[in-house]
């Protein structure tokens, strides 16, 4: 029988390399919505937005943290170019959850379109981190 095919999937942020496996296929936030990419996709930009990628490699599932970036898609390599990017084990989860406080804070008493829009981007990346690193939360359906 034939392998499974494969995809090469790496993960940059401006400080580093964070991920490069052969992978069987992931699901991201695109900035449209979720979007899947397999092996043989067609090519393809995009923006994302913060939010978790589910990555299956040799049929096991694994997430990570991303904020805004974007991602080319070619039939056999994915490039996702992101400001942050993390693994599960390298969330730190008070750190996250103090930055979700903070932001539900502002949330709160911020009338001012970018600054509520920035309250907005922190939160969500807090819980993208939480949700990532397994955390249970009720607001992830924001994601
Ligand atoms: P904070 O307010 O806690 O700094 P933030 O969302 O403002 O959070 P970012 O500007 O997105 O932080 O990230 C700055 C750097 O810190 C990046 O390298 C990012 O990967 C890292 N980082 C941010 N939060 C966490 C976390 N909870 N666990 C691990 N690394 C984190």
């Amino acid at each position: 029988m034939a392998a499974a095919p494969k995809i090469q999937f790496e993960v940059v942020t401006p400080q580093k390399l964070v991920y490069s496996e052969k992978i069987d296929k992931l699901e991201a936030p695109a900035i449209d919505g979720l979007i899947g990419i397999w092996p043989k996709h067609a090519p393809l930009v995009t923006a994302m937005k913060i939010g978790v990628v589910r990555v299956v490699k040799d049929g096991e599932e694994s997430q990570i943290a991303i904020s805004d970036g974007f991602m080319e898609v070619q039939p056999d390599k994915i490039n996702l170019v992101v400001r942050t990017a993390e693994l599960p084990d390298q969330i730190d989860i008070d750190r996250a959850k103090s930055a979700k406080e903070r932001a539900e804070e502002r949330l709160e008493k911020e009338r001012d379109n970018i600054d509520f829009a920035r309250a907005e981007a922190s939160y969500d990346r807090a819980l993208a981190r939480l949700k990532a690193a397994g955390h249970q939360d009720h607001g992830y359906d924001r994601l």
